[in-house]
């Protein structure tokens, strides 16, 4: 028991010099100077006989008092101070002590909790904050209502003069009874001896108070190292099991460790693989949005496309109306084109009958002229002129019978000469009446014969007048040139005329070009060509298109007539002035191409010489004029008389007139007469001249034929004339009707044409609209494909990203899945670990518990076996 006792007031004190002991205070123990005694929680006592004085309880801070009247056991010599104490939180402190070494003693007594049990107040006790007294438990050292001093602790007054005294709550409220300080002397302050014991499995040093070395020391050593070899073994084993543990822990914590990382990584993954099933899915985004903008945009073309294909299919079927308005339009067309062949062909069978009926009408024509006679006479008459009305000329010309051809002259004295012409020109007879009836003759120029129209006459007579006429009043030669343009523009379509004009003039046997612009440097000579026609090289050849054109150049011949010359009248009588007019004619039907020549000449004054007699040039002059003069007669009447020579080339004028005198020619004579008295014997001359020209056709046996035979003849004559003049009508007639075909067809063939050029234009806007149409289908599928084809694409870019991101949640999923197993696992096999090894550390305190328990028994065992 006091074993046990002793090992627990070990386990209790801290400092190695201080003790507990189990009885009150005795006067004996104050060997030492006491100082002072609080009487904790009771009253001051004055000093008694003994000299111990108690204080009354002044120094703490914090606590209750508890008093109580129990009996204290063994409460040495002042019992009572055991029946006061202070309970609760509390500290105590001395002040005002001298410094150095003291002494302090506790006074304990378990007064309150007299029922116990041990453990129920368990306190430690400092002393200036040194422990002086760990985990004590009064009632498990004494019991109840027993003292128990802690004496001789020592304490160390600083030069603050102060001693602490804390007391510190393990479980219940601490208490103390008594607090005693006491001066230390020098002997019973040795130097603390203090020994340390290292571990051997954790290397701490574990301070031992020397006291406890010293009880260790004395009792039952051997056991105590027994135990401890035992403990040490099992404190071993423990270790090795802790150890363990914590190496099974550190690999824990290790494999923990490395899941986290593994955990780590695979969020980093799974935060890649977010990122970039974000990014997969902005780029899906930004290709939606472009495919949806793509989208709208070929929709809208292919809209504009459609509505572009509607309006060409409405254009196509429009033009394909009209080409199947045209296409059926084109029976009607073929039969028009047909009527118009037939109209071409009926037209060329009227072209062959007119060809027919113009050669015919030629022949006709020129039967009638010859009928007419190929030489006629026109005999035409002048007015009095003023001078011989003033000077009392008288007419001598009787113009009774005129319309019939005849006129009579009123010779001297009483009697009549009559003459008959073809046509007789009274003075009132105006130039359109005069080339009325030379007209016909005119035209036959461009029916290819030569033509031939002369004035002859005395000087002064009109020869002029009637060849040239003035201005006002123009003559034959402008009039026949207006007539030929106006005739061959009528036969353009059939004929093309190229017409020029010479103007030649001949004087004293010698020939002038009146056209030529540059003085004459050459003779000029009658030739004739390898055809047998008779011309004058070097003579210019005007070429006339139109009627201005003729009259610019009749105007220069006769200008030019008058230059080198005084008197132009004097000179032109003296000379023949012949105007050429060249004909080149062209068929256009058959090809047929015809040279002729109408010569218009103002011959020379015919007048006799002898009434005027002269001499030298004059002479000269007077006899050229009579040679060519009476050439012409004599050429006249060798024709008349069907001569095997006609003396042509007797004079120039014969020479130049060669082709137009006889045969086919046609010669127009216009015998100019005065009406004057005084002129009577040169009248009386030509109308002679002039008869025996005309009587030059006529055949001598007709000439004889007597008057019933001329009238049947004359009969016959008019009724071939009238004949011609409806056989004239109805060509005339012809004409115009084919004329009117060729219109009408030319109108048909036009219509055809424009018909046909339309079909062409339509069928090539119907070629062009249907390629058109046929691009735009095609770009419109092509489009269309290319649509498809991005839908697709879209579509599995969609389905891709939809794998990828379910892949990505799968994963995912089964990972974090994995994971928080494993980390589960991982915690509950730490939590199993760990449960395993405290319940082993409880198994193992309570363990060394029981050896404690056992040690201590065998103590009090080997005490109580001492003690016998
Ligand atoms: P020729 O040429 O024969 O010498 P002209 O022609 O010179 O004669 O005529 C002489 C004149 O007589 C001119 O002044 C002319 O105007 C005039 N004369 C001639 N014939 C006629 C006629 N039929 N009517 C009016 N005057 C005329
Ligand atoms: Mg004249």
């Amino acid at each position: 028991m006091e074993d046990a006792n002793d090992s627990l007031f070990d386990s209790m004190l801290v400092d190695s010099s201080s003790k507990l002991i189990q009885n009150g205070f005795a006067r004996s123990q104050s060997s030492e100077e006491c100082v002072m005694f609080v009487n904790v929680g009771g009253e001051a006592t004055n000093e008694g006989a003994d000299g111990v004085k108690f204080l009354s309880d002044t120094f703490f801070d914090g606590g209750d008092v508890f008093l109580t009247n129990e009996a204290i056991v063994e409460g040495g010599d002042y019992p009572s101070i055991y029946q006061s104490a202070r309970v609760g939180s509390f500290s105590y402190r001395i002040d005002n002590l001298p410094p150095g070494q003291y002494l302090v003693d506790l006074h304990f007594v378990e007064i309150i909790n007299v029922n116990g049990p041990k453990g129920m107040r368990v306190f430690n006790v400092y002393i200036q904050e040194e422990k002086v007294l760990s985990e004590l438990d009064i009632y498990a050292a004494v019991g109840v209502n027993k003292p128990l001093q802690l004496i001789d602790c020592r304490a160390t007054v600083k030069d603050d003069g102060v001693i602490l005294i804390r007391f510190e709550s393990l479980n219940g409220r601490p208490i103390v009874s008594g607090i005693c300080i006491r001066r230390a002397s020098k002997e019973s302050v040795p130097p603390v001896p203090s020994d340390f014991i290292e571990c051997n499995y954790c290397a701490a040093q574990i301070e031992i108070p020397s006291s406890q070395i010293k009880v260790m020391q004395t009792k039952s050593t051997a056991k105590y190292e027994n135990k401890i070899k035992e403990l040490t073994m099992q404190c071993e084993l423990k270790a090795k099991e802790c150890y363990e543990a914590w190496t099974s822990l550190t690999e824990m914590s290790r494999e923990v460790e490395k899941v986290q990382m593994e955990l780590d990584q695979v969020t980093f993954k799974s935060f890649t693989t977010e990122l970039t099933a974000e990014k997969q899915a902005e780029n899906l985004r930004s290709i939606s949005n472009r495919y949806e903008l793509d989208k709208k945009k070929w929709a809208e073309a292919i809209i504009s496309l459609q509505e572009k294909v509607q309006l060409m299919k409405s254009e196509q079927s429009r033009l394909s109306f009209k080409a199947h308005e045209c296409v059926d339009s084109i029976p009607e067309l073929n039969k028009m084109v047909y009527a118009v062949q037939e109209l071409v062909k009926q037209c060329e069978d009227l072209k062959v009958k007119y060809y027919e009926e113009m050669t015919q009408r030629k022949k006709l024509f020129n039967e009638v002229q010859e009928a007419k006679g190929n030489i006629r006479v026109f005999c035409r008459c002048r007015p009095l002129n003023k001078v011989e009305m003033s000077s009392g000329c008288t007419t001598v010309v009787d113009f009774d019978a005129a319309k019939d051809g005849c006129l009579g002259i009123l010779a001297t004295g009483s009697s009549k000469k009559s003459f008959r012409f073809d046509r007789v020109y009274t003075p009132k007879d105006d130039q359109v009446d005069v080339f009325a009836d030379a007209s016909s003759m005119v035209i036959s120029v461009l029916d290819g014969y030569n033509v031939c129209i002369f004035a002859y006459g005395q000087t002064g007579t009109g020869k002029t007048f009637t060849m040239e006429g003035t201005e006002q009043n123009r003559g034959v030669n402008y009039r026949t040139l207006e007539h030929l343009f106006r005739v061959s523009k009528e036969r353009s379509e059939t004929f093309s005329y190229d017409i020029s004009v010479s103007v030649l003039e001949v004087y004293n046997e010698q020939i002038r070009d009146l056209l030529a612009t540059g003085p004459a440097s050459k003779r000029l000579e009658i030739k004739q060509n390898y055809e047998g026609h008779h011309h004058v090289p070097g003579v210019v050849e005007a070429k006339v298109d139109n009627i201005s054109d003729v009259w610019t150049v009749l105007q220069a011949g006769s200008n030019a007539r008058a230059i080198g010359s005084n008197n132009v009248n004097e000179h032109s009588s003296r000379s023949h002035c012949m105007l050429c007019i060249m004909v080149k004619t062209k068929n256009l039907m058959n090809g047929e191409c015809t040279k002729s020549k109408l010569w218009l000449v103002d011959l020379s004054g015919s007048e006799r010489l002898a009434k005027t007699d002269v001499q030298g040039e004059r002479l000269k002059e007077a006899q050229n004029i009579n040679r060519s003069l009476s050439a012409l007669g004599d050429v006249i009447s060798a024709l008349a008389a069907k001569s095997s020579h006609i003396p042509y080339r007797n004079s120039k004028l014969t020479h130049l007139l060669q082709d137009s005198l006889g045969g086919d020619s046609k010669t127009l004579m216009f015998v100019q007469i005065s009406p004057s008295d005084q002129d009577v014997g040169e009248t009386l001359s030509s109308l002679n001249f002039a008869t025996r020209v005309r009587g030059v056709e006529l055949d001598p046996v007709k000439k004889q034929i007597d008057t019933g035979e001329l009238q049947k003849t004359k009969a016959m004559l008019d009724k071939a004339r009238s004949e011609c003049r409806s056989k004239e009508e109805s060509l005339r007639k012809l004409e115009e009707s084919l004329q009117n075909i060729e219109s009408k067809a030319k109108g048909k063939d036009n219509i055809h044409k424009n018909l046909q050029e339309k079909i062409k234009e339509l069928e090539g806007q119907i070629k062009l609209k249907t390629s058109m149409q046929n691009q735009s289908e095609k770009q419109v599928s092509q489009l269309c494909e290319r649509l498809k084809g991005k839908e697709e694409t879209c579509c599995t870019l969609q389905h891709k990203v939809k794998e990828l991101e379910r892949k990505i949640k799968e994963q995912l999923q089964t990972e974090t899945a994995n994971f928080q197993q494993k980390v589960w696992d991982l915690e509950k096999k730490l939590k199993d670990q760990l449960q395993g090894s405290e319940s082993e550390s409880s198994f193992l305190k309570d363990k060394i518990k029981e050896l404690e328990r056992k040690l201590k028994e065998q103590e009090q065992n080997s005490e109580s076996l001492l003690k016998q």
